[in-house]
């Protein structure tokens, strides 16, 4: 096709992505990520957001970019080893793997990127084998970052096995292991989201970490929607699940609990993150984090440390919430994670209700086919410890009142 021809081809895709009512409209906020914030004019319940701490306009994080900006300058305009490094990203790297419960770490732009980076670093690398075989095996609900990543690897290293495993199913991944027992893999990764962002559900590590032993495979765990928001004191799934410190290595995201900006990291073993930091080419061929993203997250990390009440309110907000929205009636996934999926099946239910919801002063988006199974659409509430009691309550209200309306409740 000639370009014209390919610009009518994408509008045509596009009028049956609308058609399929998958098409994603992006809603500007008119006001800062927070408890409530402003949306098409009116001050609006925030329940969509990853802000699980609050972080995101933290007076303490917003001074802490502005400090680095003043000390260290807007930019970097270099990759990291070319002269993108400043102390502070050093130190970023030793405060996140001391506080994931790990040696060493290395800061990628996303977590997105470090996931690309890690599985091809890892296996595409011949390690001083002539001859070699790796295995990956996936949990079916990873994110797409993990995907992606294992996808990337297998186009280069393309004796890498994949195999997936069914959601959080330890006996269906105990028996794949048993049956590759005897095929002498290199390596094998075991590689799964801490959190689930779909049910909010964690995975289950200590039977992993368990597995993991016993086959002789590094377990990765991307820790996106965990780190800050899971666990006593926010360390995660693994504090959350009594296995902190006894992973092997961890991915995660500045992007979200972590102060909601940007940047991700690989965290582990001191010679697999100075490996990384050889072989990785999101890290070596993309530009460095920048100052201001990495003061403020350091002073993020160093407001979980230091102030319990963050990460308690945070706890307190989320069994709340749990407890009322099941009162009034709602079917929600059970659980423990901030991440709150509230039932109700058909699509076209989801998006009137999440419409509704916002005319009565709720943001929260809905979840539906192809994103989760047929018949399982729900709305995906997440809640923070930006949520004052007063909000909590206004937000219930509101479903209350729509749930009534729609005839769900
Ligand atoms: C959000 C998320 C990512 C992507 O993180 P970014 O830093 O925004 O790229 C990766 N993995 C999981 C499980 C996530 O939830």
């Amino acid at each position: 096709m000639n370009t014209e021809e390919l610009y009518s081809t994408l509008d045509i895709e596009l009028e049956k992505i609308k058609e399929a009512k998958t098409f994603k409209y992006e809603v500007p906020l008119e006001s800062e990520q927070g408890g409530d914030v402003m949306v098409e004019g009116r001050e609006v319940v925030m329940l969509a957001s990853n802000n699980y701490l609050g972080l995101a306009n933290h007076p303490r994080v917003k001074e802490a970019a502005h400090r680095g900006i003043d000390e260290w300058g807007y930019g970097l305009a270099s990759v990291r080893f070319l002269c993108g490094t400043e102390p502070i990203h050093f130190e970023l790297e030793s405060r996140i793997a001391k506080f994931v419960g790990c040696e060493a770490a290395i800061l990628h732009s996303s977590c997105f990127a470090a996931n690309e980076a890690f599985f091809a670093a890892l296996l595409a690398n011949d390690l001083g084998y002539t001859y070699y075989e790796d295995v990956i095996y996936s949990d079916q609900l990873n994110h797409a970052s993990i995907i992606d990543g294992v996808r990337l690897c297998r186009s280069i290293a393309k004796q890498t096995v994949s195999r997936l495993y069914r959601n959080g199913d330890t006996a269906h991944l105990a028996e794949m292991l048993e049956e590759d027992r005897d095929k002498n893999y290199r390596i094998k990764v075991i590689a799964t989201d801490g959190v689930f962002s779909m049910e909010g559900l964690v995975a289950p590590l200590p039977e992993l970490v368990k597995l993991a032993r016993e086959h002789g495979a590094l377990l990765m765990v991307d820790e996106s929607h965990a780190t800050g928001a899971l666990g006593k004191t926010g360390r995660g799934t693994p504090e959350e699940l009594g296995v902190y410190g006894e992973i092997d290595v961890i991915t995660g995201t500045f992007g979200k609990a972590l102060g909601g900006a940007s940047g991700g990291f690989i965290a582990g073993r001191a010679p697999l993150i100075e490996f990384l930091r050889q072989k990785s080419r999101p890290y070596t061929f993309s530009n460095t984090v920048p100052p201001a993203v990495v003061t403020a997250s350091i002073e993020a990390i160093n407001l979980i440390e230091n102030d319990p009440s963050i990460t308690n309110q945070l706890h307190e907000n989320t069994e709340y919430f749990r407890r009322e929205i099941v009162r009034l009636g709602f079917t929600i996934i059970e659980g423990l994670h901030p991440i709150v999926p509230i039932m109700l099946g058909e699509a076209a239910l989801a998006q009137d209700m999440s419409r509704e919801l916002l005319g009565e002063g709720v943001y929260i988006k809905g979840l539906w086919y192809p994103v989760v199974p047929k018949g399982e659409a729900r709305l995906r509430a997440q809640i923070s410890a930006a949520h004052t009691r007063a909000d909590l309550d206004r937000a219930l209200e509101a479903f209350d009142k729509v749930g009534r309306g729609l005839g769900v409740i």
